[in-house]
């Protein structure tokens, strides 16, 4: 049952209610490493669940659009409050919708159309945003790339300065979705300086581990750092972005009225929570548990005979090669999806195949180190992995023989996590 209650949900719309449950339960019931995602506490459940969601606030505290701020003002100066002092930021700003309208501003606070924009290549671990030729932020700019090296499967900073040297971009973005090494703020930081671009440090999946002490921060190298609230940070779904007080003005400007409307305050209010949340010690602790259990995990998944691209993890992500194996990252994906392990078939770095099939599969401990699994538990994930992955290699997943070991899986999956509660959810 999803906890929160949802007594007028149900009675009201029945249909919707039940959809509630079904993922409550659903939630509960799996191994969920999708890097990106996480258990949000019942505080945060229950702050995104209010009155906030009524109220109209164009505008910034003390200079709004509309009347009836008194309270409003207060929470988001609290917001504003909590999130620089978390990361030691001159300038916070709690309003972007999510991760991907957030960067959209800093392009707009800061480029022209047209303009160049160096970043990770999004086969390689970048973002979408990051001048993905899909998306506006491909089309309006002009994005050129940087990568890992095919033998280390990490990225060299000397190849960084290169192509900027050569490139001259006006941005540079440091960070992305699919790294699961150290990034190293500080030597982008000195390559910004060199070319005189502004650096935006995307701090998305690992902005929880930078929290915690557990990722060097890009605060005091990045002029604008970006990042969601609801990845390894264990909020709700949103955004922030950061800078120097020098570029507060441009940054606050480029979200409002720059690219939205009113904010989101009911989100506002639970970024708060999940911002105080993460101030408390025992974030440090969570924080090193994702990197341990990651660490873990990949050690057991190689001793399995899994290729790790980059051989291993500094954070709470893993990109599994599977090109040694006998399916490819969709396959694998559906099977471990019905063996109760959820996480995304993904491009590794020099991937052949295409994006919509690649050769690889991410995962991430987040999640499920909030659930309260730790390493211990790492070597029979590893081994249901593996199971499921070659399950999937003896035929189709619908193949009678596959879907009962795929099941089976399953059900031991769910006998484990019967013994660890998850936050939105009550027995
Ligand atoms: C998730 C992510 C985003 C986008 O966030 P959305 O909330 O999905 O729009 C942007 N950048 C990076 C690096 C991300 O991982």
């Amino acid at each position: 049952m999803h906890e929160p209650a949802v007594p007028h949900l149900t009675a009201a719309d029945p249909e919707i209610a039940n959809l509630v449950q079904a993922e409550a339960q659903r939630q509960h019931d799996k191994i969920r490493m999708i890097a990106s995602e996480n258990y949000v506490s019942t505080a945060v459940l229950e702050a995104t669940g209010t009155v906030f969601t009524n109220k109209y606030s164009e505008g910034y505290a003390g200079k709004r659009y509309y009347e009836g701020q008194q309270v409003v003002d207060q929470l988001e100066r609290l917001a504003i409050d909590r999130a620089k002092s978390l990361f030691g930021a001159e300038h916070a700003n709690v309003q972007p919708y999510s991760g991907s309208p957030a960067n959209l501003a800093v392009y707009l606070a800061f480029m022209n159309p047209g303009d160049t924009v160096l970043s990770m290549e999004l086969a390689h671990g970048g973002h979408l945003t990051h001048g993905s030729p899909v998306s506006a932020t491909g089309k309006w700019f002009r994005p050129t790339h940087y990568g890992v090296r095919k033998e280390t499967g990490r990225v060299d900073m000397d190849d960084v300065r290169e192509i900027a040297l050569r490139e001259r971009p006006k941005m540079i973005i440091a960070g992305g979705t699919a790294i699961p090494r150290t990034i190293e703020f500080a030597a982008f930081a000195e390559i910004a300086k060199e070319v005189g671009a502004i650096l935006l440090a995307d701090m998305a999946h690992i902005a929880g581990l930078v929290a915690g002490g557990a990722h060097p921060t890009p605060f005091g190298h990045a002029d604008v750092v970006s990042t969601t609230t609801h990845k390894t940070l264990r909020g709700p779904r949103g955004a922030m972005l950061f800078s120097t007080e020098e570029h507060a003005k441009a940054i606050d400007k480029a979200v409002f009225p720059g690219l939205q409307g009113g904010p989101h305050n009911h989100t506002t209010a639970a970024i708060a929570v999940a911002l105080a949340e993460a101030a408390r010690p025992d974030f440090k602790d969570y924080a090193a548990g994702v990197v341990a259990n990651a660490k873990a995990l990949a050690a057991a998944l190689t001793e399995r005979g899994f290729d790790l691209v980059s051989g291993g993890t500094d954070n709470h992500l893993l990109l599994v090669d599977l090109t040694n194996k006998a399916v490819t990252g969709k396959v694998a994906a559906k099977a471990l999806d019905a063996a109760g392990i959820e996480l995304n078939f993904n491009a590794v770095p020099f991937d052949p195949r295409r994006p919509f099939d690649p050769s690889g599969l991410r995962l991430g401990s987040a999640a499920i180190t909030t659930r309260g699994l730790t390493t211990a538990h790492m070597p029979q994930i590893a081994a249901w992995i593996e199971r499921a992955v070659t399950a999937a290699g003896r035929g189709p997943l619908d193949d009678a023989d596959v879907a009962k070991d795929l099941d089976t899986v399953a059900g031991e999956v769910r006998d484990l996590l019967g013994g660890f509660p998850m936050p939105g959810y009550t027995a």
